[in-house]
């Protein structure tokens, strides 16, 4: 029987096919017993299905560019770190060998065993891992039975389930899934982003879903609006067959946006550039028409190994960024590694006790002093190739923007008299992302050519709400009055000491941030080109005198829904 449900349409694209219901993770598997001549099989089974997810989450590590592969990439890692963990892997042997469980119920106990040892932390966020175990453990049960009917991915199938993580995301759409709907979740959800990131449509907050659909009913998802319609009539099937018809020709005009100019409906150009940790990052970018580099991220190149990368193999990095946007403006930020990027080669502070106020980013560099020399002079070498900016991350205080200018001098000259040929003109930006530095700017303004405002950071210490810290989304969200005061303050004062500014954490690759961050006053954005067309094309739909004519009511608004409620209004009235 037909039967629609309503949620909220968090990523667009209609899809039409066949469900996939997961349940809350519950993972009903009843006491199986195994015969001792089957010990060795079960065992191997087991042994050949962690073997897979170990590869499995290898590969989605290696899949992974750009943004996500800062943002999912931790997910991963703690999941191939819970994969290995004695704990679990012995637990499991023994069971199999000595209780002689069968693989599944082994898993099974393993998990429950686990969860109450979560449960029983003191510690919100250790609690909150417990859903990583779940993951694990649930990749494992789907590799054990990979091959069986209807097990395993879900290829062609449109997921229907409480939640999705950003993880998860990754994996389901190299799977081919069709379209996700959860019962749970919010469209400023960090997975919301990442669908809209990955084309992945999604409806959350989809409330009774879960109790009316079974496991192969037709659906068909409508990710724009929001709703879900089980076993569809003639009319719907119509409607979603029109629907498909005009999404392809705004797939075909957003393409069409690549050389178009990033211009407002009262005709102010914008400027877009991008983020970019890779070679392909940077020939997506000028392939989009990005008006250069905003933000290219080198903690990446130490990630890779378990030694910091020599002069020559970082020069080659940067000069090849700085060749690829043929006369775009390259700005390479210097080494941000700390907290949550914590490097294999032992170059950041370990056991800190609060990494993401410690030693990281421009700290760090001015403390290991021969690392930041050597990046110095591989960014002054590809100077000499093309336009290169340098912008320093987690700038707190003037000092620290003085020495790394005097850095850069003393470099500048030591390579000329080396007969290398060094751009005259390198400007050197900070990142805005300390609190204390936006608010006493006019104090650094004369050290800096230019300005890039990181809201990931930003949002996280104005709010006091670890980034990475699951239990506290709803606090990790730019949605807040505060945020939109500083924004709006670093804006007018880069804009009054004539300093170029940008936003370049990942609320400005979210079209749906545009309206908000026009009215405070941003002409400069720098996102991962996944959505830059996106981006564009909402811009392109803006008028920019009307929006900072309401730029009043957006600072008066004195509660997320309030700032949601202004977003909602701008979207419909251009
Ligand atoms: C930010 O903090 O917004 C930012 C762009 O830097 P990262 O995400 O690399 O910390
Ligand atoms: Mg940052």
């Amino acid at each position: 029987m037909r039967r629609a449900f309503t949620g909220h349409g968090a990523s667009r694209g209609s899809a039409l096919g066949h469900a996939r219901v997961r349940l809350p993770f519950l993972f009903e598997v009843s006491e199986q017993h195994i015969a001792e001549a089957d010990i060795a099989t079960e065992l191997a089974r087991l042994h050949a299905a962690i073997q897979d997810v170990r590869a499995e989450l290898h590969a989605a590590r290696e899949r992974l560019h750009g943004a996500l592969a800062h943002e999912v990439g931790e997910f991963l890692d703690l999941h191939a770190l819970l994969l290995d963990d004695p704990e679990l892997l012995q637990g499991l042997d023994a069971l199999i060998r000595d209780s002689r469980y069968s693989a599944d119920y082994a898993l099974r106990l393993q998990r429950d065993r686990l969860a109450a040892v979560f449960a029983a932390m003191d510690d919100d966020y250790f609690r909150s891992r417990s859903e990583d175990v779940d993951q694990v453990i649930g990749r494992l049960h789907a590799a054990l039975h990979r091959g069986e009917p209807h097990a395993g991915g879900v290829a062609g199938e449109i997921l229907v389930t409480d939640t999705v993580a950003p993880a998860e995301l990754v994996q389901l759409q190299s799977q081919g899934v069709l379209a996700i709907v959860t019962t749970g979740g919010s469209m400023l959800s960090h997975a919301a982003i990442l669908a809209r990131s990955l084309h992945i449509p999604l409806v959350v907050g989809a409330g009774e879903v879960l109790q009316h659909v079974n496991d192969g009913d037709v659906l068909v998802v409508d990710g724009a609006r929001g709703r879900v319609v089980v076993s569809p009539d003639a009319t719907d099937l119509r409607e979603y067959r029109t629907r498909r018809r005009d999404e392809q020709r705004e797939r075909r005009q957003l393409h069409r946006l690549r050389r178009e100019p990033t211009r407002t409906l009262d005709g102010v150009d914008i400027r877009l550039y991008a983020n970019a940790e890779s070679r392909a990052d940077v020939a997506e970018a000028h392939a989009l028409g990005a008006a250069g580099l905003g933000l290219y991220r080198t903690e990446y190149l130490f990630l890779r190994g378990a030694v910091a990368p020599d002069e020559d193999t970082q020069f080659r990095a940067y000069r090849d960024a700085v060749l690829g946007m043929t006369g775009r403006t390259v700005t390479i930020r210097t080494l941000d590694l700390g907290a949550d990027k914590a490097d294999r080669g032992g170059l950041t502070l370990p056991h800190e006790p609060n990494p993401a106020l410690g030693c990281r980013g421009v700290r760090l560099s001015l403390a290991r002093a021969d690392i930041f020399a050597v990046q110095m002079r591989a960014l002054l070498r590809a100077s000499g190739y093309g336009p290169l900016r340098i912008l320093v991350p987690m700038v707190a205080t003037r000092e620290e923007m003085l020495e790394v200018a005097a850095l850069l001098h003393r470099t500048r000259k030591a390579l000329r008299a080396e007969g290398h040929h060094v751009a005259d003109e390198v400007p050197l930006g900070a990142m805005i992302e300390v609190p204390a530095a936006a608010l006493a700017l006019p104090a650094l303004a004369d050290t800096v050519d230019f300005v890039s405002i990181g809201t990931n950071d930003l949002v996280q210490y104005l709010l006091a709400a670890d980034r990475n810290n699951d239990a506290l989304e709803a606090l990790q969200s730019p949605l807040h009055p505060a945020v939109l005061r500083v924004l709006r303050e670093v804006i007018r004062t880069c804009r009054a000491c004539g300093l170029p500014v940008a936003v370049c954490g990942e609320m400005a690759g979210d079209p749906l941030f545009v309206p908000l961050l026009l009215a405070l006053g941003l002409e400069e954005f720098s996102l991962h080109p996944t959505t830059l067309l996106e981006v564009r094309q909402a811009i392109r739909a803006c008028d920019l005198g009307a929006l900072r004519r309401r730029a009043g009511a957006l600072m008066r608004a004195r509660d997320r829904a309030a700032i949601e409620h202004w977003m909602q209004r701008a979207a419909s009235t251009p």
